[in-house]
């Protein structure tokens, strides 16, 4: 049986800017069920990031209805929207994002300390595994600045998984990198689907979201097609 992890129901945003209405979004239903990997594509300026941003709580919908492991999200309030995302979301960044004059152990745990269910020696532990799982224990102490691409994406990873998300969320994470690093990072989030790990990714390289189980299209703010990569089988849920 497949738990329903994320669901959202003729979601919509519109950016005003100036005289300017952008309809970014428009009427996205969409389901992601735990333990799956889903890949976003489209071409640049559809929405990918826009979508991932309200999955990810870091922003609110202009209408429909979000509900995330059971819960409706949709008209939360932005310190119970900031609580949920520290405990389910992970979210990986193509600019990797990392405090640069924090070290490596810093910046994986800064995300766990804004939790209060968890001691400092909970979080210690934490950060240990994380860091294990992306093989970079052995640069805790460094400082980004000392770090390739690669590795500061493997760093990134390691905090977003740190605290155990419900989801990983990961917008172009190999955009900023060589074919080489960006497979690594792929090989990465591969392994950590075949443990568990939900992710929805966005990518616009063909070559990673092949890599997925399944692909969501999108184009001018709408879901134009809803694809399993593994059986070639339809969802369902692409817009009519
Ligand atoms: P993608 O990630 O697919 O390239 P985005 O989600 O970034 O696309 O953008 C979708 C559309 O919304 C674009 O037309 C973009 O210009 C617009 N947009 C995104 N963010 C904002 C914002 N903060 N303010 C105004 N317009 C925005
Ligand atoms: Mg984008």
């Amino acid at each position: 049986m497949s738990t329903c992890l994320i669901a959202l129901d003729k979601v919509k945003k519109v950016f005003y800017t100036d005289e300017v209405e952008t309809h970014a979004l428009m009427n996205i239903s969409l389901k992601i069920n735990k333990g799956e990997y889903v890949s976003i594509s489209g071409p640049s300026g559809c929405g990918k990031s826009t979508l991932l941003s309200l999955l990810g709580l870091l922003d609110t919908s202009s209408g429909g209805e979000y509900q995330l492991a059971g819960n409706d999200v949709s008209d939360i309030d932005k310190k119970e929207r900031a609580r949920i995302r520290n405990k389910e979301i992970g979210f990986i960044f193509q600019s990797f994002n990392l405090i640069s004059d924090l070290d490596v152990e810093e910046n994986v745990e800064l995300p766990l300390t804004y939790r209060k269910d968890l001691t400092k020696s909970q979080r210690q532990q934490m950060v240990k595994d994380a860091l294990a799982k992306v093989d970079m224990s052995h640069r805790g102490k460094h400082f980004p600045a000392q770090l390739s691409g690669g590795q500061q994406q493997r760093v990134a990873v390691a905090r977003a998984i740190a605290g155990n998300p419900s989801i990983i969320l990961a917008d172009e994470p190999t955009g900023n990198l060589d074919s080489k690093n960006a497979e690594a990072v792929m090989q990465l989030l591969d392994k950590l689907h075949a443990q568990g790990a939900t992710i929805c990714m966005v990518t616009h390289d063909p070559r990673s979201a092949k890599q997925a189980k399944r692909t969501v299209e999108l184009l001018d703010g709408q879901i134009i097609a809803d694809h399993s990569t593994e059986k070639g089988t339809d969802n369902g849920n692409a817009a009519a």
